[in-house]
């Protein structure tokens, strides 16, 4: 599995607040080169298939209205380690948890509206990458 690419998404509540440039930015300037990007919106059935695995937890509702609820930009990314070294720009689920200068940290509103998605595996990034873009529209 390859171990140099991972995929995000810039939420609804950070596209709709202007901040997509501004965390486009931060991600070439960690160091990150982009492979794939697209602006585009999940529909709430896209959006319970992205995140079929919390279907059992309290929140899963709340996340699917969130997610289909504005434009999102869908992006592959690459870098050595991808997934470790994203989640570590991007900080922790709970934006008043997530380390300071992180993109958490600063563009996300809540827990919920926490501004980006990560993948969590080599695995989940090839899955997700797979869902959003085909093979000829990677770069
Ligand atoms: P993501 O998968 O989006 O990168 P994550 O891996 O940090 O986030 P997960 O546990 O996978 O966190 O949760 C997926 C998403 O579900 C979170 O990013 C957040 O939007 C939402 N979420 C997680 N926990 C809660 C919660 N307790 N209340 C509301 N929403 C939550
Ligand atoms: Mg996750």
């Amino acid at each position: 599995m390859a171990d140099n690419i991972t995929f995000t998404m810039i939420k609804p509540d950070a596209t709709a607040a202007g901040h997509t440039g501004k965390i486009i930015d931060k991600i070439i300037g960690s160091g990150f080169s982009i492979r794939a990007m697209k602006w585009t919106r999940l529909s709430k059935e896209d959006a319970e298939k992205f995140y079929a695995v919390h279907r059992e937890r309290p929140f899963f509702g709340e996340l699917v209205e969130y997610m289909s609820s504005g434009p999102i930009v869908a992006a592959v990314l690459e870098k050595n380690n991808a997934v470790e070294e994203y989640r570590k720009l991007i900080g922790a689920t709970d934006p008043a948890k997530a380390e300071a200068g992180t993109i958490r940290a600063l563009f996300a509103k809540s827990i919920s509206a926490n501004a980006v998605h990560g993948s969590d595996s080599n695995e989940n990034a090839a899955i997700e990458s797979a869902f959003f873009f085909s093979a000829r529209e990677f770069a």
